[in-house]
């Protein structure tokens, strides 16, 4: 099992964000997963599993524990007609590809959502009417316990961008979904251009960026409300709430975790003074910071 010390997170992250983790880990196999788990209960670290990192601010001050990053080892995608097998650490979109060239759908949707299968399915990612509980069946976890789970989707506790795996700590091993074969893999080419095409327009990819910060206010887009307040372009030393879609924040160049935080603390506060809507950040906070969250 291969360890190190003070590894920086900043490349390992869309937003190009934060300081070093202290201690490193990609694991080759399920043992060194374990050994990896073990290292961090003995030396009582607390564990963080980083995918692509595309839905992280990561604390300027880095990780003060292990941080176990899946994607590079744990990237097999196996089918079975229209059955997949996938390791929670593959790429999502080349999940999506081979299933549209294989002229199967159900994820066709989530096309251009730039991260792992364990991040999409701890996060329940999605994109315009689909998410991943439309085609998941199953996932293998390994529980902090070190046993290894099967949950059903009736287990999942899918929601809106949640799960249980959220908040149970442990690691996506692999998931199996399940497809359907209605259309041929020339018309779901079409719809996947299509789709990138709207979040190329939409989307401000030229910058390194999060996602989407906020969730979803029922009833109603955080992207409308920001912008509504007048806070498109609103910018804190490298970074800016995006002047093309406002529930982006960009970096501009050389960005700090801790000027997200007061972009993301003014636009909670504008909103709630004009709406009475308290945004919940949609991006995971990993370490420490001093600028704290708005609250009522
Ligand atoms: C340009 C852009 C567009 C985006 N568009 C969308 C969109 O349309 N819809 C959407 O839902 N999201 C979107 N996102 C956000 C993000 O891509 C998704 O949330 C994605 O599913 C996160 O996957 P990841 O591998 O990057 O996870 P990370 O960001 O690395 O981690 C996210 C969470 O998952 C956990 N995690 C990751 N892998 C594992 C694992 N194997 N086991 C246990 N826990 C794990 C992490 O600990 C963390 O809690 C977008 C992001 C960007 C940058």
């Amino acid at each position: 099992m291969n360890i190190l010390r003070d590894i920086g997170l900043l490349d390992r992250n869309t937003f190009k964000i934060g300081g070093k983790t202290l201690f490193y880990s990609e694991p080759c196999s399920g043992l060194e997963l374990k050994e990896a788990l073990d290292f961090a209960d003995h030396n009582r670290l607390p564990v963080f599993i980083l995918g692509k990192g595309s839905n992280l601010l990561i604390s300027d001050s880095g990780w003060q524990g292990l941080t176990i990053n899946t994607s590079p080892h744990f990237s097999s995608i196996r089918w079975n007609d229209s059955h997949v097998v996938a390791e929670g650490g593959a790429t999502l979109n080349t999940l999506i590809n081979q299933s549209i060239s294989f002229g199967f759908s159900g994820m066709e949707q989530l096309s251009g959502i730039p991260g792992t299968v364990g991040g999409a399915v701890i996060m329940n990612a999605g994109a315009f009417d689909s998410c991943v509980a439309d085609t998941f069946l199953s996932a293998d976890i390994l529980m902090p316990s070190g046993e290894i789970k099967t949950f059903s989707l009736e287990d999942a506790g899918f929601g809106y961008r949640t799960s249980h795996f959220k908040s149970n700590g442990g690691v996506v091993i692999n998931a199996s979904f399940k497809f359907r074969t209605q259309r041929t893999s020339d018309e779901l080419k079409v719809l996947q251009k299509e789709i990138l095409t709207r979040r190329k327009s939409k989307q401000p990819i030229e910058y390194p960026n999060c996602g989407s910060v906020f969730k979803r206010p029922t009833g109603n887009f955080a992207g409308t409300l920001i912008e509504t307040c007048g806070l498109k372009g609103l910018t804190c030393g490298g970074m800016q709430i995006s002047e093309k879609h406002a529930n982006f924040i960009v970096n501009k160049g050389n960005g700090k975790a801790e000027e997200v935080r007061v972009l993301i603390r003014s636009a909670q506060q504008k909103v709630y003074e004009h709406t009475g809507i308290v945004l919940e950040p949609e991006v995971i906070f990993i370490g420490e910071f001093k600028e704290p969250l708005f609250e009522v």
